[in-house]
């Protein structure tokens, strides 16, 4: 018993890693990156192009192949649209109720929107269909011309979190109601405890970045049409719990009632809404442009080198936004300079320890995925490798090293055999691993691995994991709610750079784990997002 007690230890220490001097060397990443003259790394800013140099750079000392189309980058041309002006009003019988922009309902620039539309409205409940539940929410309703009204929580059905996740999304759900004809949406606020942490990332704020609140922020899309999951939505509304009155008076239903079912987790009722909605918006468009940065370690073995596994992270950060106690930059250490710091260092620990992986690790630095996941959308149908040779996505965003590493928090831990791999790796450093500890803020699909996963290639995404109740819970839960996406996700915070050292330890296992083993990762058989597969 003593004797095994006693071999993680060994193992550890016979790999004689230095983790206090590592993690300085992953903190240094971090300094950089998110100093402030950065300036919190928007795309197509100064900032952010300061942050590609910086990556390009490393990339190069790295002896990383140059994996873009252009050296080591991919250019993406994305579309901006700022709402400058607008108005919303209730018409019933003619006449028009004006609503107050915040207090009872935003127009936001999301989607697709248009100079004017006016349409009628039909509440939706959730606004999920999920055939392999027996779930709609759209049955028996006429949504042609007309905009969709959904609380925004999950609907109340016996799937597993991450399918759920998968039908919230704003694009799966935009999805839906546009093939029922719909030209669309407006969310009720989401009445659950648990609800996800607002601001959300990624693509459930659709780019409203800093929450949607202070200045109107521009939405941003991937200029290729083909890949903008809202295009057609052409009206998109965010409605206050006072605002929701106004829009339910006379449909013979309340909030509070609606409300009160969508709490308890019970089904909805669907009904036409009273009257037509009127937006009206001064739109200004732009464009932009901003790289992903891609480079390549290579396999060893003659026929697996020509598959690759990819370490991801995103570059990009909020920008510079309404000042929180005198502070406007948005620095995103954790979120996600952390991820880009762990990626150049475990590229550091392959060259270093002259690793020989059979298959290419192919390191990708997305742009946008504050934007909602762009960057990694758009490398993931535009590879810079062919798509059938990459087998596995380990993203690496906002981890979250602010304690001792014992046990690794995984996304995606039971979608497929990466989870065993996980498993395995870190157990050969000591550490657990743990499933998802809050399902509901739909973290499987609210960052770049995300991309991956909808062009079928297996992928995982981490966090450091703590247990109920324990003082690393409350780490966390402040960090979300002090931290996150705020300028105070910046250098001056606590975080602990040798655990993060640690963990990078346990990702470059897991990389070579993955890249070694002859047969390519593949998805669980009862996995939901096993249908994606190419
Ligand atoms: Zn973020």
């Amino acid at each position: 018993m003593r004797f095994l007690r006693l071999l993680p230890l060994i193992a550890v220490s016979a790999l004689a890693a230095d983790y206090a001097a590592e993690g300085q060397l992953w903190w240094s990443h971090v300094q950089f990156l998110a100093d402030d003259q950065l300036e919190g790394r928007n795309l197509g800013t100064p900032g952010f192009l300061k942050a590609v140099q910086y990556v390009e750079t490393q990339f190069e000392k790295l002896g990383l192949k140059p994996a873009g189309t252009s050296g080591y980058l991919q250019p993406v041309k994305f579309e901006s649209r700022l709402i400058t002006e607008s108005s919303l009003e209730l018409l019933r019988d003619g006449a028009p109720e004006t609503l107050t922009a915040g207090q009872d309902a935003t127009l936001s620039s999301r989607g697709d929107p248009a100079p004017l539309v006016e349409a009628p409205m039909v509440f939706v409940g959730y606004g999920m269909q999920i055939p392999e539940a027996n779930y709609d929410d759209l049955a028996g309703l006429n949504l042609k011309g007309k905009i969709a009204v959904y609380i925004n929580a999950p609907a109340p059905v016996d799937a597993p979190g991450n399918v759920k996740s998968h039908f919230s999304s704003s694009a799966e759900r935009w999805a839906v109601f546009k093939r029922a004809g719909a030209i669309g949406a407006a969310t009720l606020p989401n009445p659950r405890p648990n609800a996800p942490t607002p601001p959300a990332a990624g693509a459930e704020t659709g780019g409203q970045g800093h929450g949607g609140r202070g200045a109107p922020q521009p939405s941003v899309v991937l200029a290729d049409r083909a890949l903008q999951d809202t295009a057609g939505q052409l009206v998109s509304v965010m409605i206050t719990r006072r605002g929701a009155e106004k829009f339910l008076a006379g449909s013979g239903h309340t909030f509070e009632e609606l409300e009160a079912l969508a709490r308890e987790n019970k089904p909805l009722p669907r009904f036409p809404l009273v009257g037509t909605l009127r937006a009206k918006a001064t739109i200004q468009k732009g464009s932009l442009e901003a790289p992903n940065i891609a480079g390549i370690y290579p396999g060893a073995d003659s026929a697996l080198k020509n598959e690759y596994v990819i370490i991801s992270a995103h570059l990009d950060h909020l920008g510079v936004g309404r000042p929180v106690n005198g502070d406007s930059i948005y620095n995103g250490a954790m979120d996600d300079a952390s991820g880009i710091a762990s990626m150049l260092e475990i590229a550091r620990l392959l060259k270093e320890s002259g690793a020989k992986p059979k298959r290419s690790i192919l390191f990708v630095a997305v742009t946008g995925e504050e934007k909602g996941e762009l960057g990694s959308r758009y490398f993931s149908v535009h590879p810079t490798v062919p798509a059938a040779n990459i087998v596995a996505d380990i993203n690496l965003d906002m981890f979250l090293p602010l304690y001792p590493l014992k046990v690794i928090e995984v996304q995606g831990l039971t979608e497929s055999s990466l989870g065993d791999q996980v498993r395995t790796a870190a157990k050969s450093l000591g550490i657990d691993v743990q499933t998802d500890r809050e399902p509901e803020q739909n973290r499987f699909i609210r960052s770049d691995q995300y991309s991956f996963i909808r062009n079928g290639v297996p992928s995982l995404a981490f966090k450091f994991g703590y247990e109920f109740g324990s003082p690393e819970e409350k780490i966390r839960r402040d960090w979300v709610r002090d931290r996150y996406h705020k300028p105070s996700d910046d250098l001056s915070q606590p975080v602990d750079p040798a655990a993060a050292a640690l963990f990078d330890h346990v990702i470059q296992t897991l990389v070579k784990r993955v890249a070694d083993e002859p047969a390519r990762p593949r998805w669980n058989d009862d996995s939901f997002f096993k249908r994606f597969t190419k």
